[in-house]
């Protein structure tokens, strides 16, 4: 219990990434504004209109990115506290990401056990589903997610691994970094929300990974369960 005490006094990490995101999304708005604004323009050539549009519905998407990685299961209560099951969770989040993992003939295995844990559900979906989504976007050629929860000694260890094109270790030093991204389309804020999630939390991160072989992320967490951890 005196962990999970500890833990809940760190859980207002969601709120405070709420806050956050409307700074991040106010330069994509405020870019569309005045491109619509442009675009108001009488006699415009169509070139030009095509290219404004374009990049009104570019920094459209980059909004949405943005909202995708911080929010995907916000809630009016977001720091609500409860006992979280590992292995139902993980099992939810496999469902979310096969549509993506299909499309990119990515295989996902899993091996999950059942632990409980105390935290904020939502948070813990957030940060599990941005390291899903880095891991199957680094198999654009296909390859394996591997899921994996294992309990040991009081301890759950839960990591995802993939056989994706890996991180120079210059790279592996700057992750969780905001606004660190190789992608062309990257936000580099989704790796920095589910840090402050899982440190929030408690859990310890180690990253593994080769350039050409593939990266694993282990989240190790205390096992606990409380019987009603809103009351504390
Ligand atoms: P984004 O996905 O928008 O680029 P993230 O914060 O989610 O931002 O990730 C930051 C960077 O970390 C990625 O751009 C990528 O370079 C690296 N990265 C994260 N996870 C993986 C992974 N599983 N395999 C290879 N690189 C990864
Ligand atoms: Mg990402």
């Amino acid at each position: 219990i005196k962990q999970a005490l500890v833990k809940i006094e760190k859980m207002e990490v969601l709120a405070q990434l709420a806050a956050s995101i409307s700074h991040e999304v106010k330069n994509p708005l405020t870019v569309i504004k005045g491109f619509l604004r442009l675009l108001h323009q009488e006699n415009l050539p169509v070139g030009k209109r095509e290219q404004y549009l374009t990049i009104a519905s570019s920094e459209l998407n980059r909004a949405e990115e943005i909202i995708n990685d911080y929010l995907t299961f916000a809630k009016p209560d977001p720091d609500q506290v409860e006992n979280i099951s590992v292995s139902e969770q993980l099992h939810k989040l496999a469902d979310m990401v096969e549509p993506l993992s299909n499309q990119q003939s990515v295989l996902v295995h899993k091996q999950i056990e059942d632990a409980s844990i105390v935290g904020n559900t939502r948070s813990f979906q957030q940060a599990f589903l941005n390291i899903m989504k880095n891991a199957i976007e680094s198999m654009p050629d296909g390859g394996t997610l591997t899921i994996l929860s294992k309990v040991q000694k009081g301890t759950v260890s839960i990591s995802i691994t993939d056989t994706g094109v890996g991180m120079t270790p210059d790279q592996q030093e700057r992750l969780g970094e905001p606004y660190f991204s190789t992608k062309e389309k990257g936000t580099g804020l989704g790796l920095m929300v589910s840090y402050r999630i899982i440190e929030a939390m408690r859990g310890v991160i180690t990253v593994e990974s080769r350039v050409g072989k593939g990266t694993g992320f282990q989240i190790v967490f205390t096992v606990d369960q409380v019987k009603d951890p809103s009351s504390i």
